[in-house]
């Protein structure tokens, strides 16, 4: 790359550009410079998902991030660095402008946008081949990791083809011999004793080689090529919540360690691999209203993200994308106050946010007198304020299950109600309790980056991805 193309580059980043014509900029800039020591194609794709992962939440975690422990995010940091192509998802599914998480992952997966619900199953119920299933027949080693079931919608798209997302008993049996790597919940999935047909898939795996482990110093000790470790019954608690539970701590991995161990199974050798890795949580703290949770929830994310990113660094036949499945909520930070001069001391108040929206209602369905008083104390006690008398009113009324009429249906729900509530103490917004239909983040380094610029729609991943692997 010639100085003038590359000053060029850095002065319409520092610009303020958008990342989509960053990104192509960058593109065309990597291919004219044919950048010596870089292979062209990778030995390995890392594809991590932050489930549900609307703009707001990378910028107001970058923020957050700088105040809690004084440092930015990974992703922020990759958005600025030169050698990143930056892109935009284009999400949508065959049967809504709004995608779920199982019609996403398929779009990935098969190269066909089908109904939400679904996955790798089209519109016409035909099946469809999964991600995981064509690597399966060449070789490439594939590993999924989340913080949801590791038989959710996102990380099964790669590697189940099931005709609803509901079939998690089933999912988990399509995993056999063709994920090498299956990290997260969803032990209920596996266990004889919570299986609908009492099948004992943890022995089945056992029988195939696979280290099968449960607790988080199993899984730091284990040392097999081929694991399934399950760290809950459902989904892995929230780290805002593990954050408060010194035992919890002790039994429940990390996303970080977690996406630690999936990816030295694929670096220590030189075997081709696809490698997903969830922040499934995110999503459902944006379902949640739920700002506190999710920002600690997309910080634990960009924790593995940086671990990652660090244990590539000095290889470079490995590449990195960052992307979102859909957003959800679209929550973002509002300036307040004469000039939004109290905007940072509002949004500094999340940090005083002792647990989730979820552990907030299960504290109050454990309340003994369910009064006004309690929710007030539980209120201060969680989020670090008192409402004021029409909000605890308002409140009561929602928790109840009261019938009330609300100009916005977010407003009738408790979760979308608390949301606003604590939005008037941070100045944190949200568009409603749903995912939403806008563009995602998309962010990739490394071999074959270039593949990812501007903008993607999700039923072209596929062939972006075989392509470089398989091409
Ligand atoms: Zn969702």
């Amino acid at each position: 790359m010639s100085y003038s193309r590359r000053h060029l580059l850095k002065g319409s980043l520092a610009g303020g550009a958008t990342g989509l014509l960053a990104g192509l900029g960058q593109a065309q800039g990597q291919e004219g410079s044919g950048v010596s020591g870089t292979r062209k194609k990778p030995r390995g794709i890392i594809f991590c998902v932050s489930d549900g992962m609307s703009q707001g939440v990378l910028s107001m975690t970058e923020a957050f991030s700088k105040q809690v422990r004084g440092k930015g995010t990974a992703w922020w940091e990759l958005l600025a660095n030169s050698k990143a192509t930056l892109g935009l998802m284009d999400t949508a599914s065959s049967s809504s402008l709004v995608t779920d998480s199982a019609a996403a992952s398929s779009a990935w997966s098969s190269g066909k946008r089908v109904p939400n619900g679904q996955i790798n199953f089209d519109a016409n119920g035909k099946r469809l081949e999964s991600i995981g299933e064509t690597l399966q027949k060449d070789r490439v080693r594939l590993g999924l990791v989340s913080t949801a079931s590791i038989t959710h919608a996102t990380p099964a798209g790669f590697a189940a083809s099931v005709i609803k997302r509901g079939q998690e008993d089933l999912i988990a049996t399509q995993y056999l011999n063709r994920v090498d790597v299956i990290l997260g919940g969803g032990s209920r999935f596996f266990d004889p004793k919570m299986r609908k047909d009492k099948k004992d898939l943890f022995g089945t795996f056992a029988k195939e080689k696979y280290d099968v482990v449960r607790t988080r110093d199993d899984l730091l000790k284990s040392k097999s090529k081929k694991i399934l470790g399950t760290f809950s019954p459902g989904y892995i608690p929230y780290t805002i919540d593990r954050d408060q539970d010194a035992e919890m701590q002790k039994k429940v991995p990390t996303l970080s360690e977690m996406s630690e161990a999936a990816l030295s199974r694929f670096l220590d050798d030189d075997e081709p691999f696809l490698l997903q890795v969830e922040g499934a949580r995110i999503d459902h703290a944006a379902h949640k209203n739920d700002i506190g949770a999710i920002l600690n929830e997309q910080m634990a994310f960009d924790d593995a993200v940086g671990k990652m990113l660090g244990m590539t660094s000095d290889h470079d036949d490995i590449l990195v994308i960052l992307t979102s499945d859909h957003g959800n909520a679209n929550p973002g930070l509002n300036g307040t106050g004469a000039g939004y001069r109290q905007t940072n001391d509002h949004f500094a108040k999340i940090a005083q946010i002792k647990g989730s929206a979820e552990w907030f209602l299960q504290r109050w369905g454990k309340s003994e007198t369910k009064s006004g008083g309690e929710m007030s104390k539980l209120m201060e006690a969680t989020y670090g304020f008192k409402p004021a008398p029409q909000e605890l009113e308002a409140m009561m009324d929602r928790i109840s299950g009261k019938k009330v009429t609300e100009w916005s249906n977010q407003l009738s729900n408790p979760v979308g109600l608390l949301g606003q509530i604590v939005g008037n103490v941070t100045g944190v917004g949200w568009t409603g309790i749903c995912h939403t239909s806008d563009p995602t983040q998309l962010t990739s380094i490394g071999p074959g980056a270039e593949r990812f610029a501007g903008l993607v729609r999700n039923d072209s991943v596929r062939d972006r991805l075989l392509g470089l692997l398989l091409g």
